[in-house]
This record gives C-alpha cells, sequence and structure tokens, in this order.
C-alpha cells in the first residue's frame, strides 16, 4: 500500500501540487485574451452633472496614532466596518446572477479620500459584469466614475475626511462564465461548471486604503493571488429562481431560509463567498461551537468523509495553537477545478485531490485539507498582502500542514516531509511576490516550500516552547488587521534572543 501512495501522490504532484495557487498550465499560442495579464483600459464616463459628496457625519474618532495601519480592526474604538448589503437572485440553470448592492464606508483612515475604489473582479471577464444603477446614499446618480479591468475608481466632488461616511448602491447582472484553464491560463473558482456555480469575488468591494500609499489594489499576476481585503460586515440575501428543488448552497455562515429567501450574516469577515450544485451531498460534525460542513460529490464519498474529518481536526488543532475559530460554520467544498482556495468562512478543494485519494493519511487530500484549513487564520484571521507578502498566509498554512501531521498522523510525517517539501528542492527568497519573472514553480517553492522550511528552521533555533508561544501571540495580538513581514517579526523579537541574522539571510533578499 505504501508503494501505491507514493505513486499516486507523484502522479499528483506533477498535476496540481498546491493550495491557493493554480498549477501550471501551458497557454497555447495564440492565446486568447487573458484578463488577469491584460493591461488595463479605461473607460471615463463625462461628467455632466454635480454629485453629492459624504452624505453624513458620524461622531466618530480619527484613526490618528495608526498612520500605517492599513486597516481597523474590530475592536478598534469608534471604528465602523464597511457595511455590504447583498440581494443576489440566481438563476443556476442560466448562470445568471441578478444583484443589489449597498455599500456604507466610513474612512477608517487618518488620511482625506479624494476617490473611492472599487475592486470589480467580475469584469475581468469579457461579458460578464453589467453595470446597472450606480447611485449615491439618497439616490442621485454617480455620473462621473472611470471603469477599468477589474476596477471602478469614482472621484469625490468633496474629500471624505475621516471618520466621515458615504454610501453607495449599486445594481448589476452577471452572465457567468465558465472558466476553463485552457482559456485563463489559469484553474478559476469564479463562474460555473457542469457541476456547480461558484460565486467568489462577485461584488464590488473597497480594498484597504494606506496613508501615503493610496488603495492596496493590485495587478493580477498570471498565477498566485493578487486581491487585499479589509473586515467588513456583510448581510446577504439569496433568492435561487430555478424550480430545481434539488439545489443546495455552501456559504461562508449559516443560513435562515423564509419565503424562498436565504438570509446570512457575515460580520468581521473579509469576504462572503457561495457555491451552489445539484449534487451536492453534505455531511458535518461540530468541533467545539462551530459546525463543520462538508460537501461533496456523489462519487466521492469516501473520500468527502476524510476531508469532513481532517477539516475538523485541524480546525480543533488550530483552535487551540492559534486561538480560537470565531465562527458558527466552516464549509469545505468540493471544487470541480484543479485547485485549493481560501475564502472566508469557505474553501474549496479540488476534485483532483478525491478522486486521486490513496487510503492512507501520507496524501495530498489530507494536506491540503489541513493546509486550507490554516487559512481561516493566516488569510481570513490575520488579512495580509497577498500579492506582495504571500508568504505571510501562504508559508504559515503550508508549515500548519506539519503541525496537523505532527499531531494527528505522525507515522505520516516523513511523507509530508519527504513529497510535499524535499521532493522539490525548494530554493528561493520567502520575502518574494506573486509576480515571480520565474514563473509559477519559482514562486510556490520559494513562497510556500521554502517558507516552510524556514519556519521549521526558526523553530529550531528557538525551541518548541518559545515558538509555540510566538505563533500564539503573534495570531492574538493582530487578529483582525492586515499584518505585514514587520508585524511578524516584531512579534518575534520579544520571543527570541538569538541572532536570527544568519537565519534571515538564507531565507530573506530584505532583511
Ligand atoms: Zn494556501
Amino acid at each position: 500500500m505504501k508503494f501505491r501512495f507514493s505513486l499516486l501522490s507523484l502522479a499528483l504532484l506533477t498535476s496540481f501540487i498546491s493550495a491557493c495557487t493554480s498549477p501550471q498550465v501551458p497557454i497555447s499560442t495564440p492565446s486568447p485574451p487573458n484578463p488577469f495579464t491584460q493591461s488595463p483600459q479605461s473607460q471615463t464616463n463625462t461628467p455632466t452633472s454635480p454629485h453629492p459628496t459624504a452624505t453624513s457625519t458620524v461622531p466618530v474618532t480619527p484613526t490618528a496614532g495608526l498612520p500605517q495601519q492599513a486597516t481597523a480592526t474590530p475592536e478598534s474604538p469608534g471604528i465602523s466596518l464597511p457595511q455590504y448589503t447583498l440581494s443576489a437572485v440566481l438563476n443556476y440553470a442560466q448562470h445568471h446572477l441578478s444583484v443589489e448592492e449597498q455599500i456604507d464606508y466610513t474612512n477608517n483612515s487618518s488620511a482625506a479620500l479624494s476617490d473611492l475604489l472599487l475592486i470589480v473582479e467580475p469584469s475581468r471577464y469579457p461579458g460578464v459584469f453589467q453595470l446597472g444603477d450606480l447611485t449615491w446614499g439618497d439616490g442621485q446618480p454617480v455620473t462621473d466614475y472611470e471603469r477599468e479591468i477589474g476596477l471602478l475608481r469614482i472621484p469625490l466632488a468633496e474629500d471624505l475626511q475621516p471618520g466621515e461616511q458615504i454610501s453607495l448602491s449599486i445594481t448589476y447582472q452577471l452572465d457567468l462564465p465558465s472558466p476553463s484553464p485552457s482559456y485563463y491560463g489559469r484553474p478559476v473558482p469564479f463562474g460555473y461548471s457542469s457541476r456547480q456555480t461558484n460565486l467568489v469575488d462577485w461584488y464590488p468591494f473597497i480594498p484597504p486604503y494606506v496613508p501615503g500609499e493610496g488603495w492596496l489594489a493590485h495587478n493580477a499576476g498570471p498565477f498566485g493571488e493578487h486581491l487585499v481585503y479589509d473586515l467588513g460586515d456583510f448581510t446577504v440575501d439569496i433568492q435561487l429562481s430555478d424550480s430545481n428543488p434539488d439545489l443546495v448552497i455552501a456559504a461562508s455562515a449559516p443560513a435562515v431560509t423564509n419565503d424562498g429567501w436565504h438570509h446570512y450574516e457575515h460580520n468581521n469577515a473579509r469576504n462572503f463567498s457561495w457555491s451552489v450544485s445539484d449534487q451536492y451531498v453534505l455531511t458535518t460534525t461540530t468541533v467545539d461551537s462551530t459546525v463543520v460542513l462538508a460537501y461533496h460529490f456523489p462519487f466521492d464519498d469516501e473520500a468527502g468523509e476524510v476531508v469532513l474529518d481532517t477539516t475538523a481536526e485541524s480546525l480543533e488543532l488550530f483552535n487551540t495553537l492559534f486561538g480560537p475559530y470565531p465562527r458558527k460554520t466552516l464549509s469545505v467544498v468540493e471544487a470541480d477545478f484543479l485547485d485549493g482556495m481560501e475564502y472566508d468562512g469557505l474553501f474549496f478543494l479540488s476534485k483532483g485531490f478525491y478522486n486521486s485519494y490513496s487510503g492512507g493519511t501520507g496524501d495530498y487530500l489530507i494536506a491540503i485539507a489541513a493546509h486550507e484549513t490554516a487559512h481561516q487564520w493566516w488569510y481570513g484571521a490575520l488579512g495580509n498582502d497577498q500579492a506582495l507578502e504571500p508568504w505571510l498566509d501562504e508559508a504559515l498554512s503550508t508549515y500548519s500542514e506539519r503541525f496537523y501531521y505532527e499531531n494527528l498522523h505522525p507515522e505520516a510525517l516523513d511523507w509530508w516531509w519527504t513529497y510535499r517539501i524535499y521532493y522539490y528542492q525548494p530554493r528561493g527568497w520567502v520575502d518574494g511576490t506573486i509576480y515571480n519573472p520565474e514563473g509559477y514553480w519559482a514562486y510556490r517553492d520559494a513562497i510556500y516550500l521554502n517558507g516552510a522550511l524556514f519556519m521549521d528552521d526558526l523553530r529550531k533555533e528557538m525551541g518548541d516552547e518559545a515558538f509555540f508561544e510566538f505563533i500564539r501571540v503573534y495570531a492574538a495580538e493582530h487578529v483582525g488587521q492586515i499584518v505585514t513581514a514587520d508585524n511578524f517579526f516584531d512579534t518575534l523579537a520579544s520571543f527570541t534572543p538569538s541572532d536570527l541574522s544568519p537565519l534571515l539571510e538564507n531565507y530573506f533578499k530584505n532583511r
């Protein structure tokens, strides 16, 4: 059996190896336009009438004193998180979504804002995003805005001062895409397949604003994730207009269903994601106060059970190591695309991992389920700039797989080191970005795998007691924030008297 595990694992390694980033897929020549690499083209609407600006001023304490803080923590006094209120009607069979959205945004930064930026990921796909009405909170139309691929920028007639609030209403339609890697050069979670429809980054949202730097909005790269998420409060109502009684919704939060509408509250969250299928088989279990909901396709019952168990075990372990997961639910959804991908309160795990499950504990299905669960801390609880500092979520989530194996399946820890890490002879700077000119494999090896080696060497340097206390305090101190490498190393400094210079010189270009 061991031989079989290894063989299957190796087959996996050559196809879709890493979680939360896409495997490198050769792009045929000539290539169709790739919405992830196209240079932005502006469409400017001519201003035609004066427009209102900030709608109200609420007595809020500006976040002066946090000039470099990109985000507000929910605990910060006087902070009002962005409020997203979404009402969406999906026709599953016709792949059509109709949305009404309201955004209530308070300027929590210490700088006056001269414009608002909306991230509009669906507009990266040709013919998918149709903007309807765009109005201010008082109902007056927004007449002055610029559209770029993936963005919508609204100049403000008067600056939005720290503490001031502004409201926007947006209606739009999505004719969902069915993205295939051969077209986009990467697996894409967003859109539909014959088995499921995935709504991720499906609504316009406002990215973090950093005084002195501006909006944290990066170009999409050919691989890796480029979005940076502030925390927000999400109120979402979903209706399925099909008459198909077998349709099931998996979502970032638990539903309250009433009169054909599914109502969700998802607060202090990076995003709200959902997935619909008429094939899902749901299994559940409870860990502490969280219900784990695992959705799999009917032909993957055995692997589905393993994913449920692994996710539950990981959640319980990470609750202990990193601090409690704050949500009532965690959903894991079998993905009809070749990748794993994390979102807040929900993650996808590729059908490829399920289909190739070997039956043993040394298996990518298990390793990646633990990895994606760890992202609820390293991505969710502690956000980061995924484009410029991807190691802060990917290296820590990869190394968290080791925590899972050493605690739950120590018999497979050698498998994990051999086939997850050393097989690739990882090298490369851990503090690289997603825009690695050497390509996907170099990016994966540096950020995920060499990143895990760095964490392991750091642990050896510190000793287990100090290392695990550091991890726990780092998570606790920065929960709700967008962390930087400086945050990581500042917290680390108080846990080790050692000179870490030799270690850092090995792994980091800029330390
Ligand atoms: Zn990941």
